[in-house]
């Protein structure tokens, strides 16, 4: 259910609940927004502790029955809808079961909590149905929305809810985590820059295996001649483009900051510093700055269904244009070795 079991750089989201725990000012309708991955199941999750714990702990670990029981996901009075997040869409008939449910007094916690996961699959319908619920729910009941993307609420809904932002982590202090704490070391700013900010999504890439699709596309990348590349290796599913681009993108912009100078232990693909410096010498600055034109604008045009066939034979032609200086100043190179 959770790609972390610890909450990470949630500081200000925690401290606005808290405060209201300790006030006893908890509002009934809550939205936690903000980026998958950041912690908004795992925050909902120790909420919901928080307001039924035994010891009266909150957000800290707990062993009581009462916070066993929401961690393993069997407290009768704590509710999770929109778990299933292949599920399209969150219907009527789902809020209406809430709403009988909500209707209950609390089984055996103190308060009952309704958590909705990905809220922005809520049918208009389904919203319309809810919005007396979340204007007025039982006095011992409490409503968390999770959300990604905050503008695909109705805006009645939206007024009814007291916002709480995740935000992400900045990009050292995920990559600091990503080591200290999970005992990554290899490509971990990789994965941190893949991830941009999300804990939660950088995890998700290092399970999936995404280091070695990058490091298979940088050793083709780096070894081969484009072109060859491109009509050898190159995927034909659009979102494998799009990996593909990203990371040569990556790559290149790599390239880029060598060239300027900036210090080793800054690049993404610090883990594989020696390849993208040795394919930078054989770069000029401008070529670089062109192919990262080229590979940002080829990703811009997936984005609008451009014909896949069509764009892999622009790239080639380009990248080709680009890069044969490379060749002449490879030849120059081997000409020189052979003549010292
Ligand atoms: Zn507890």
């Amino acid at each position: 259910m959770f790609y972390s079991h610890k909450l990470f750089g949630q500081e200000m989201a925690l401290t606005l609940l808290q405060r209201a725990l300790t006030g006893e000012h908890v509002a009934h309708a809550y939205l936690f927004s903000g980026r998958e991955g950041v912690g908004k199941k795992l925050l909902a999750q120790q909420f919901a502790q928080s307001l039924n714990c035994e010891k009266g702990v909150s957000f800290s670990e707990c062993s009581c029955e009462s916070c066993r029981k929401i961690r393993e996901d069997i407290h009768p009075d704590v509710k999770w809808i929109g778990l299933d997040e292949e599920l399209r869409s969150i219907k009527i008939e789902d809020i209406r079961l809430l709403q009988s449910w909500v209707a209950l007094r609390p089984f055996e916690g103190r308060k009952k909590v309704v958590i909705i996961n990905g809220a922005e699959r809520l049918t208009i319908e389904a919203a319309n149905a809810f919005l007396k619920t979340l204007e007025e729910p039982p006095g011992n009941t409490h409503i968390v929305l999770l959300i990604e993307h905050v503008f695909r609420l109705p805006d009645t809904v939206l007024s009814r809810l007291v916002e709480i932002r995740l935000l992400p982590l900045p990009f050292e202090r995920l990559c600091t985590i990503l080591n200290s704490e999970f005992h990554i070391t290899e490509g971990t700013r990789y994965l941190a820059y893949q991830a941009q900010g999300s804990i939660g999504l950088a995890l998700h890439y290092k399970e999936e295996d995404f280091l070695t699709i990058r490091n298979t596309v940088i050793d083709s990348f780096l070894k081969q001649d484009l072109i060859e590349y491109f009509f050898s290796s190159m995927p034909t599913a659009v979102s494998e483009i799009d990996t593909f681009l990203y990371i040569i993108g990556s790559v290149v912009h790599d390239m880029l900051l060598i060239k300027t100078g900036v210090d080793h232990s800054l690049l993404i693909h610090q883990d594989r510093t020696a390849d993208v410096v040795s394919r930078a010498e054989l770069l000029t600055r401008e070529q670089i700055v062109q192919l990262i034109t080229l590979f940002e604008d080829a990703r811009q045009s997936l984005k609008q269904n451009v014909n896949t066939k069509l764009l892999l034979l622009h790239l080639a032609a380009h990248g080709d244009l680009i890069l044969k200086k490379i060749n002449n100043q490879k030849q120059t190179a081997n000409a020189l070795r052979y003549a010292m």
